[in-house]
């Protein structure tokens, strides 16, 4: 058998039971499937994640997917330490004898410091277990590493001189350690393996073996970590992102090179164990890097066509929409993470809404059949059905039972009455004819079925979402990465809000600007400050840019002139393109590629900034972060205005809504940031010619539409 179907990753811990609030050291499950991560499995004690782990790989196995579950602590000690315990040097003689000595009870409290320091009484002098919680308990473990020699054992095995592991399996005390989780950890894996049929590598032959049991070590990808880190800091809980990109790394890796992999460990492993990966970090890092997951865009993304002079908005458009595609990875989460979020998959129902037959009303309930002709008098049964309470038996024909909003219709109801519309007597109801068969009732599923697609792929999640995801049984989604968007003023006439402006200088008016837009569109924010109209600063400031973020807004200096470096860099670089768009206001884009980073260079003007970053760099971006295209929702209204304007380009003005009429700022002068804030959105001019009189339907675009 070659290749795994499933990758686990454990990060065990030797501790008391952790908070009920995922948190860090306690146990993390990380899965992943054809390098596809799932939502980490968090576990408050070792008998939890051992109970789980033993059902979960049972399960995979009777669904004929071969596992390979990797633990995060030594499977083996230094050579010749097994034979002074055991007699033999067969390590799982060791994991027995630890398995018949370490208790662990519910709460986590365990005896590991009582058998480290019964095994130290088998060595002569101090040694080797030493570290402890306190100075006085355990006399036969010292507190401290000096004194104790390691002559006949050595402090460490031979992989973990490979893969760099800076703790020893002696130390049992004080970060980073593993000692304890060995001693913890061995008993169940133990278990799992008399209770699954595992083969554990490399000690035993694993190749025809469903489930394969495997030492690994998350220090191995520290710099992909790292990089989570940085990127999405909200919610980072170190050993759940550990275990996550691990498993991820993996399960991405080709079959024939995990195979190569696992047929390298050396001799001397036999007893100590191997680690896994260890001597590949650049390997496994590369792997567990999410930015690397979605192609790259193409080199030739902005070309335009040879000979085109002026592009039509629409045309600009379409080659944005046919050329561009998601830049950033997946990742899984948790629905209460999930608001803004863009899924990466569809998401579909696990559970029918609502879940079973209801009442809409509170009312009284029956089965329409049971009803004769005419005015119905019922008597009514004891108790109700209420919500979350059922009434759990049968109402028989011909009889009512009380029933409030929301309840499960009881068997034998198919049908609800008003109370409004019924007299209530003593142990029965009245009321007129004229009732339709399940009135005042919800079918089951009558809103959503169980596998209904509920929310499609690059859908954006809003309160409403989570709601709908929540009700139809969803927790946890596969989400794209956050799209991260650097932001870079150019022009040496800039200086910052709140410095001493000298003559010839101007505030930047676009960072704050962009900045807000981007935040608004839900991504984040890199500030990568003001640059001045100098070739070397701008490609230091665009090399942070790239390295930082996954597009790059830059505003002014994106024309041909002397000053506009923007396009003359990108010109250098190769992939970029003057795009000339009959768009007013807005002089040309220059759009292009910086070390594979899309960059939008933006007109300096902060009235055409906001324009074509509303135009066109929101919907680009929208695809390169995940999301569908999407033209803004514009409403016709009448214009409140006059108008003559001549036929060539696409025409955007800042304009608002009063009494149902458009209203337009009251000049068009390109440099009045006033007008900017005074819009509450823009009115859209067709390409060609149009006279626009007092009452003339217009297209409005409302700032909100642009999201
Ligand atoms: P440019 O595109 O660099 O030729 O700039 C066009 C106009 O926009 C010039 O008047 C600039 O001074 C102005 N401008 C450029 N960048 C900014 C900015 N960040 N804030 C305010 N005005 C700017
Ligand atoms: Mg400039």
């Amino acid at each position: 058998m070659i290749g795994f179907d499933t990758i686990l990753i454990a990060d065990w811990s030797a501790g008391k039971r952790a908070p009920q609030k995922p948190s860090k050291d306690a146990i993390w499950l990380g899965i992943a499937r054809q390098g596809v991560p799932e939502e980490p499995v968090y576990c408050r004690t070792r008998a939890d994640a051992e109970s789980w782990l033993a059902t979960f790989l049972k399960s995979e196995a009777a669904a004929g997917r071969r596992v390979l579950a990797g633990f995060d602590f030594p499977f083996g000690y230094p050579k010749g330490f097994a034979a002074r315990i055991t007699g033999s040097d067969d390590p799982f003689d060791l994991w027995d004898w630890l398995e018949a000595r370490i208790t662990d009870a519910p709460d986590g409290a365990n005896n590991r410091y009582d058998i480290a320091a019964e095994i130290n009484g088998l060595f002569d002098g101090p040694g080797p277990f030493w570290g402890k919680p306190n100075q006085t308990d355990w006399p036969e473990i010292p507190y401290r590493k000096s004194g104790i020699v390691y002559e006949k054992v050595a402090e460490r095995r031979t992989c973990d001189h490979a893969a760099a592991a800076s703790s020893s399996c002696f130390q049992l005390a004080f970060p980073p350690t593993v000692g304890g989780q060995i001693l913890m950890g061995l008993p169940t894996l133990s278990r799992l393996r008399r209770g699954t049929g595992a083969a554990v590598w490399p000690f035993e032959n694993t190749s025809s073996s469903a489930i394969v049991l495997a030492e690994i070590w998350p220090g191995l990808i520290e710099p992909a970590v790292k990089d989570r880190l940085r990127r999405a800091p909200d919610g980072f809980i170190r050993d759940r992102e550990q275990v996550l990109l691990l498993a991820t790394a993996i399960s991405r890796m080709p079959a024939d090179e995990l195979a190569r992999l696992m047929a390298e460990p050396p001799e001397d492993a036999q007893e100590e164990a191997w680690i896994l990966g260890a001597g590949h970090k650049d390997r496994l890092v590369e792997l567990a890097t999410f930015r690397l997951q979605p192609p790259p865009l193409r080199d030739d993304c902005f070309a335009l066509p040879a000979g085109v002079d002026w592009t039509p908005v629409d045309a600009a458009l379409g080659m944005l929409r046919d050329r561009l595609s998601p830049v950033v990875g997946t990742e899984g989460i948790a629905l209460r993470d999930g608001l803004g979020r863009v899924l990466a998959a569809p998401l579909a129902a696990k559970r029918a809404n609502p879940p079973e037959a209801n009442t809409a009303v509170d009312g009284y309930g029956f089965a329409y059949e049971s009803l004769g002709e005419g005015d119905q008098v019922l008597p009514l049964v004891e108790g109700r059905s209420a919500a979350g309470v059922p009434f759990a038996g049968t109402v028989p024909k011909g009889h009512a039972i009380r029933v409030l909003t929301g309840a499960a219709l009881p068997e034998g109801v198919d049908t609800v009455i008003l109370e409004e519309d019924v007299t209530l007597g003593t142990g029965e109801i009245a009321f007129r004819a004229g009732l339709k068969p399940g009135a005042n009732t919800r079918r089951a599923g009558e809103d959503v079925e169980v596998g209904d697609t509920i929310l499609p792929a690059g859908r954006r999640l809003t309160p409403a979402d989570l709601a709908l995801a929540a009700a139809t049984g969803q927790s946890e989604m596969t989400a794209r990465e956050r799209l991260r968007v650097a932001v870079i003023s150019t022009g040496d006439e800039l200086v910052e809000a709140g410095q001493d402006a000298a003559p010839g200088q101007i505030y930047d008016a676009n960072r704050p600007m962009l900045l807000g837009l981007v935040r608004q569109f839900g991504y984040d924010a890199v500030d990568l400050g003001r640059v001045p109209d100098d070739r070397e600063n701008l490609r230091a400031a665009l090399d942070e840019a790239a390295r930082e973020a996954d597009v790059i807004l830059t505003s002014g200096g994106a024309s041909a002139g002397d000053e506009d470096h923007v396009s003359a860099l990108l010109t250098d670089a190769g992939a970029m393109a003057q795009w000339r768009i009959a768009l007013k206001p807005g002089r040309p884009l220059a759009l292009g590629l910086w070390q594979d980073t899309p960059v939008f260079g933006l007109p300096g003007n902060p009235v055409a900034a906001l324009v074509c970053t509303l135009i066109f760099a929101r919907p680009a971006m929208r695809v390169l972060s995940g999301q569908d295209w999407q033209d803004p929702q514009g409403y016709l209204l009448p214009a409140a205005f006059e108008k003559k304007k001549k036929p060539g380009r696409r025409e955007y003005l800042r304009a608002r809504v009063r009494d149902g009429q458009v209203e337009v700022f009251k000049s068009e002068g390109s440099g009045r940031i006033s007008g900017l804030s005074w819009a509450e959105g823009l009115v859209e001019l067709p390409d060609g010619a149009v006279t626009i009189k007092a009452g003339t339907p217009v297209r409005y675009i409302p700032f909100a539409s642009f999201t």
